[in-house]
């Protein structure tokens, strides 16, 4: 198929929204990553999402809405807790994990009885929302277990003649995908790291958040219980072409053997590209990560050499969720 291609201007997110309005799928952005529209409350619509994606059928989608009260459409009953979550986050990147309401397809929550909301802050990806006159599903806009799209470039590298349309809007501002916060429970659980961290949901909550015991363990270690409760994040994620490897320790340190391992392997004839962010600069380090990983092997190198950033709890811990899952775990102490 033809894959249109949109500005942000009003008539043609009309166009975008009228697509995804009649059973097609288009990409838009918004302030996390670019995102496949379809309309969540169409099983053959969202269908064509995990078929262009790759996505297994069980990794249930985010459904995106444009204003928050439109939330009583998707989840029968809200606490308090979520009310204050949703006055102070929304929209942003902090999506919702509630009890799904009878008619949500299965097919968009991947077989479960919970749903995943957001509303995002992404001016045209709300009024796309908000013509299409329906909830979006909108999983990430790249081929499964590729770094997520942060560009309208990398949405065309995975999906031209794929998709009925992309939104050729600007570079997302946040770069890594929103934090998922799982409300169905006693206490509010992590499910997925982001830029809204435990530290801004309990200053919000005034209660304790708990991660997903997942998210601290390591899948090589033979001896944790990896069983995470986000279906998504069992998948390979994030791979670039070229074998990658974290470095982890002091920063000199880390530096220095990067350089050590650049050289040897470069001496080998290897193409090497390193990924290294500025200690402490962890928005910036979200913003890039992706980007770079796809720069990396445009490039066509064989070996990506990338330094660990040392937060164990804010929003770099949620970059170096990203890192170790493109590395496939493959770490280094020094
Ligand atoms: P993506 O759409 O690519 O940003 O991925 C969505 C993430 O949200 C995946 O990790 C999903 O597993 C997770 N997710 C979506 N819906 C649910 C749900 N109902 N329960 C738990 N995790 C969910
Ligand atoms: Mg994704």
């Amino acid at each position: 198929m033809e894959t249109k291609r949109f500005t942000t201007n009003k008539e043609d997110l009309a166009e975008a929204a009228a697509i995804i309005r009649n059973g097609g799928i288009v990409a838009f952005p918004t302030e996390t990553v670019y995102g496949l529209g379809a309309n969540a409350l169409d099983p053959e619509a969202v269908k064509k999402v995990y078929d262009a994606k790759g996505r297994p059928g069980d990794n249930p989608m985010i459904v995106h809405i444009a204003r928050a009260s439109d939330i009583g459409q998707m989840t029968p009953m809200l606490s308090p807790k979520i009310v204050t979550l949703i006055e102070n986050f929304w929209p942003g990147p902090l999506t919702l994990v509630l009890k799904k309401k009878e008619g949500i397809p299965k097919r968009t929550t991947g077989g479960l009885d919970t749903v995943a909301v957001r509303m995002p802050d992404d001016p045209a990806a709300l009024e796309i929302i908000s013509r299409a006159g329906c909830p979006v599903a909108a999983p990430s806009a790249n081929l499964s277990g590729r770094p997520s799209p942060t560009r309208a470039e990398h949405v065309l590298a995975d999906l031209d003649g794929k998709i009925d349309a992309v939104v050729m809007g600007s570079e997302c501002r946040v770069g890594i995908e929103s934090t998922v916060l799982d409300m169905t429970g006693d206490v509010p659980v992590i499910l997925r790291p982001g830029i809204v961290t435990a530290d801004n949901i309990e200053a919000a909550l005034g209660v304790k958040v708990e991660y997903d015991p997942h998210l601290k363990q390591n899948p090589k270690d033979e001896t944790a219980d990896f069983k995470p409760r986000s279906p998504g994040m069992k998948y390979r994620h994030y791979a670039p072409k070229a074998d990658m490897l974290v470095v982890e320790g002091q920063r000199d340190d880390v530096k220095r053997e990067i350089e050590r391992l650049k050289k040897l392997n470069e001496g080998m004839g290897n193409k090497v590209g390193t990924i290294l962010f500025e200690e402490k600069a962890f928005i910036e380090a979200a913003h890039d990560l992706f980007a770079e990983l796809r720069e990396l092997d445009k490039e066509g190198v064989d070996m990506i050499l990338a330094g660990a950033l040392s937060d164990k709890d804010g929003v770099g811990f949620a970059v170096m969720n990203r890192m170790l899952k493109s590395a496939g775990y493959n770490i280094v102490k020094v």
